[in-house]
């Protein structure tokens, strides 16, 4: 029984009808990759790249940045890894950068908006990640992501930075994580190569719940039709273009929003490597068919305590 465990947990996801889900991890730091692979992870989702720049004096130097991003996708042994540029701001602040509370707050200056502002810091990431991806198949993911132009912006530096370093051309994505991103959806569907959906902040951003509010982010509970309305938007605009759609925030390492998530439609579910195997093990419960009517069923809800009370599918 030990053996059959062992084998489930390296084998892929695969529900009852054979419809496969791709189970990926989040990371941050390189000792985590290893652990995503103990875990059974067919590669990595999401590396959120602050704490990097986190907890210091000075910003990252472009040498140390590559050192790490290269021993984490070498560590993975050619599965794929999803890089995201520096998400500073909101909750994430950093003294050496110079910015004002109002710069920090979660409407203010964060994700992107501090790399477009800030060329400077997103210049040396992103000549680091270009070399890196020289070492293993890096695919380069934007957070907060608003509007078709912001992509069109950090694309062009991203390009001129390749450019320098003779680094290969990669997948480039958004997060899907602020309503207009949503909104927009089938206009970034045109431009991007894939969809990550950061429930986390989509939540927040969708319910108008501040995430560390002690008394509120109870509420923010992903599960509600608000953000499963909009994620089911993003996914069908990215089918429409032919293209694949993960999720990286919080709703996908929850086995019941795993399965919502997978009727919808999503290509890919990354979480924290620990929760990789019960994932997959109430995947492999259903079939695709269960799974898109309980999605449905949740979709037509209007509470995130009513999805909670549909009956499930196994
Ligand atoms: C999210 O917003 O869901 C997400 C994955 O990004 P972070 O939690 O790092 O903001
Ligand atoms: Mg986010």
């Amino acid at each position: 029984r030990r053996e059959q465990a062992w084998s489930q947990r390296f084998s892929p996801a695969l529900l009852t009808d054979g419809h496969r889900v791709e189970v990926v991890a989040n990371i941050a730091r390189v000792e985590e990759a290893e652990n995503a692979l103990k875990a059974g992870a067919e590669g990595v989702g999401l590396v959120r790249t602050e704490f990097l720049f986190l907890d210091r004096e000075h910003a990252p130097t472009e040498d140390e940045q590559y050192e790490c991003y290269k021993a984490m996708v070498e560590a993975l042994g050619g599965l794929p890894m999803v890089l995201r540029t520096v998400d500073i701001g909101g909750d994430k602040p950093v003294d050496y950068l110079g910015l004002s509370e109002h710069d920090l707050s979660f409407l203010g200056l964060r994700g992107i908006r501090l790399g477009l502002a800030r060329p400077d810091i997103i210049k040396t990431q992103l000549r680091a990640v270009f070399r890196a991806a020289k070492h293993g198949p890096i695919k380069l993911l934007f957070p907060m992501i608003a509007t078709p132009n912001d992509f069109r912006r950090i694309r062009q530096i991203a390009e001129t930075v390749r450019r320098e370093v003779d680094g290969p051309q990669i997948d480039l994505g958004v997060m899907i994580e602020v309503p207009a991103a949503v909104t927009m959806a089938p206009e970034l569907a045109k431009v991007v190569d894939f969809f990550s959906v950061g429930t986390n902040d989509l939540t927040q951003y969708g319910l108008a719940v501040d995430r560390t509010h002690p008394l509120l982010a109870k509420r923010a509970d992903s599960l509600h039709p608000v953000v499963l309305r909009m994620i089911d938007t993003a996914t069908k605009a990215a089918h429409a273009e032919g293209k694949w759609v993960g999720v990286c925030g919080g709703l996908a390492a929850d086995p019941l929003g795993a399965q919502i998530l997978t009727g919808i439609g999503v290509d890919e579910l990354s979480m924290p490597a620990a929760l990789i195997p019960a994932v997959k093990e109430k995947l492999r419960k259903a079939n695709l068919a269960d799974l898109q009517a309980l999605a449905k069923r949740a979709l037509a809800q209007d509470d995130a305590v009513a999805v909670r009370l549909i009956p499930p599918a196994v």
